[in-house]
């Protein structure tokens, strides 16, 4: 089918409508009208090609929300007319340990990226969410629960299960001292969930610009990370830190402030970061980890889980055409604490 979206041609040119064509049904596949999609840092990345792996013409988006408008003939999951959901996978190899585990983002083939991926069948590189229409096997759509707000939801498919999965793993509930480094969209999430989990958290931001923000957002306090004093005073006081940074940086600052067996998980720069001191871990048995995404049943997990809990990120809605604005924005930390595009706006663009 013909749809039409928002693309680069290459790095260094802003993103324009494009008209593309999505693969016809599989008989396990759902179509969906994509309705709204959120902006993450990752897009931005991706566009620019700061990975170094992105294939142009690209379309990005991995927050995304629709309807489903139709189904192939052995979908079970979804009917017409269900509001779906899809984040960063569309695919994996559905076999290996891991897939069998529900952890389908450490397929031991590698998932399919939503965007960037290459079709398991026809080899065909997919392209994301910023467009009107989506394939996808059914396996990998969401159910949005009743109730929750779909604009506002849309970032919950990365930003949210970014900073829920990490959560779980370590574990984190009442008592739990979670830092969050970086206010931007995960870190907004990771401040919420860890609340709505019962955590004591902080944010550790670069100014104090964004306290009131925080405080806002149910965090307990700011800690800023340039105020050497007060980072010298929260030593040893965090049990996990989540990591969002999006650029190189130094994570040496940080050691310092995780109690005995603390993790510090990067969930943010892809790529190097400066050459942490190993004082710090082998002395204090400290630990550096990383982590992406979450599987499909645990996404559906805090999917329900922020149905629930009434948790939604803070979001604001922008046009199609002013998605390279946004980027703009993005990368100056001028957003808070997320876009959405209003895929509405598209036929307009
Ligand atoms: P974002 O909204 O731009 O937020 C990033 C935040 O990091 C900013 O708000 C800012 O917070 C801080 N920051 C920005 N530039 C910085 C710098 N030069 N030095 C120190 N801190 C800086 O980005 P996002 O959408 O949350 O994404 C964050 C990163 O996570 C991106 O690199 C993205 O690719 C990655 N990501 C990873 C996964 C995964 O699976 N692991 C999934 C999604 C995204 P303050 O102003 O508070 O300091
Ligand atoms: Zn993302």
């Amino acid at each position: 089918m013909k749809t039409i979206g928002f693309a680069c041609t290459s790095a260094d040119v802003p993103l324009e409508p494009f008209t593309f064509e999505r693969r016809a049904p599989r008989e396990n596949d759902i179509v969906m009208e994509i309705l709204f999609c959120g902006v993450c840092h990752s897009d931005l990345h991706w566009s620019k090609n700061d990975w170094g792996w992105t294939v142009f013409p690209a379309v990005p988006g991995h927050e995304i929300v629709g309807r489903v408008i139709e189904i192939g003939s052995k979908v079970t999951r979804y009917k017409i007319g269900d509001h779906v959901a899809v984040g960063c996978m569309v695919d994996s190899c559905q076999s290996c340990d891991q897939c069998r585990k529900g952890e389908e983002q450490l397929c031991r083939e590698g998932n399919t990226g939503t965007y960037g991926g290459f079709d398991r069948f026809t080899g065909d590189y997919t392209l994301g969410g910023y467009s009107k229409h989506l394939v996808v096997r059914e396996e990998f759509a969401l159910r949005m629960p009743d109730g929750l707000d779909l604009a506002k939801a849309a970032p919950l498919l990365c930003a949210g299960i970014t900073t829920y999965s990490p959560l779980r793993t370590w574990n984190v509930g009442p008592g739990s001292r979670v830092g969050v480094i970086g206010l931007g969209g995960l870190g907004h999430m990771a401040v919420k969930l860890a609340v709505g989990m019962g955590a004591h958290v902080t944010v550790l931001s670069r100014t104090a610009d964004k306290a009131e923000d925080a405080r806002a957002l149910g965090a307990n306090a700011l800690l800023v990370s340039s105020d050497e004093e007060a980072m010298k005073k929260a030593a040893s006081s965090f049990d996990l830190i989540i990591d969002t940074v999006p650029v190189k940086h130094d994570l040496n600052p940080y050691m310092p402030l995780l109690d005995v067996d603390g993790t510090l998980v990067i969930v943010g720069q892809i790529g190097p970061v400066a050459e942490p001191s190993t004082v710090p871990l082998v002395l204090g048995r400290r630990r550096i980890a990383g982590s992406p995404i979450g599987g499909i049943r645990q996404t559906q997990e805090m999917l329900d889980f922020c149905a629930a809990k009434n948790i939604l990120p803070d979001v604001e809605m922008i046009r199609m055409d002013e998605i390279n604005h946004a980027f703009e924005r993005m990368e100056k930390a001028d957003v808070r604490y997320r876009f959405v595009i209003d895929m509405a706006s598209l036929a307009a663009a």
